[in-house]
């Protein structure tokens, strides 16, 4: 039963978030907290000291008492409040133990990362049912530097995302979150659109930032100029959805339909996330959990 309760392999979103267009799934995440400090990270506003990335304890036999309860036809999801491959993962091989096991069991995974330390896994990878699906915001070096300061650069998850695809593993991409008058240029949008197609990947799933209370806090430091200018699109005339903001829906709409326009130039299958524009979907799944085979 996929709302049991469980102890590291839980029910994705089991609050149904309202414009949640995820199929049924499990998330598992090896790590608490993550090391890449996204400025835009929404984890910190439910894990304490969350960009102190430490391994979860007994996580392998954890799992292994978990995965007699779950439904093994669901896929699972690693990871949603932290990255797999932080650095600690080059040392410790945490995720890649429990690659080992989900392949074991012949379960279904989807890897989601801003590392490209995954390529160190592809022979596990590419020997069970899995997809990666790789977030980058910006082929800005600059920009990243600022917005993810501790991953690794938009070029170096292009390249793995080459390597990946040439090994068989089918790749998505996260351009997610997209930020008005930072990575939303029509030019921005096609540098990571056109870098991710001709490195192989196959499906372009995106989203605006919705800030919280402190990832809007870490974004007013970094970019304060920007965060003037979008001070009444969150706070003013656009929404808020649980303890996130939105911009206005015209806004978002926009956006929305310029990602999809380049991504069907480019041939990639296109949807939203937690935007609420599912008609503009052309993929069987938003997170693209399809490209498991
Ligand atoms: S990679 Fe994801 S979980 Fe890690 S800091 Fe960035 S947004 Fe947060």
């Amino acid at each position: 039963m996929l709302g049991s309760v469980m102890q590291v392999i839980r029910p994705f979103d089991p609050w149904k978030g309202p414009l949640c267009t995820c199929p049924r799934k499990y998330t598992l995440n090896p790590y608490t907290g993550c090391s890449h400090c996204c400025i835009y990270c929404y984890i910190t506003s439910y894990i304490p000291n969350a960009f102190n990335c430490r391994p979860k304890e007994n996580l392998l036999a954890k799992i292994r008492k978990d995965i007699r309860k779950i439904d093994r036809n669901v896929v699972i999801s690693m990871s949603n409040s932290s990255d797999p491959y932080p650095s600690i993962e080059r040392d410790l091989g945490l995720t890649r133990k429990v690659l080992r096991t989900f392949r074991d069991y012949g379960l279904r995974v989807l890897i989601i990362t801003k590392s490209d330390l995954v390529v160190r896994d592809v022979d596990i990878l590419s020997s069970m049912r899995s997809s990666v699906s790789f977030t980058i915001t910006t082929m800005d070096e600059d920009i990243a530097s600022k917005l993810e300061p501790f991953a690794p650069s938009p070029w170096k998850r292009v390249n793995a995302i080459e390597k990946l695809a040439s090994r068989g593993i089918r790749v998505s991409v996260r351009l997610d979150p997209i930020i008005p008058y930072l990575n939303d240029s029509e030019k921005s949008i096609e540098d990571v659109i056109s870098a991710v197609a001709d490195a192989g990947a196959l499906h372009i799933v995106t989203s605006t930032f919705k800030p919280k209370f402190d990832s809007w806090k870490r974004f007013k430091k970094a970019f304060p100029k920007i965060a003037d200018k979008l001070y009444n699109y969150y706070f003013k005339l656009g929404g808020k959805v649980g303890s996130s903001r939105y911009l206005p829906l015209s806004v978002r709409r926009e956006l929305m339909e310029k990602v999809r326009r380049i991504a069907m130039k480019y041939r990639l299958s296109f949807a939203t996330c937690r935007e609420g524009f599912p008609k503009l979907q052309t993929a069987p799944s938003c997170d693209g959990s399809h490209l498991i085979l």
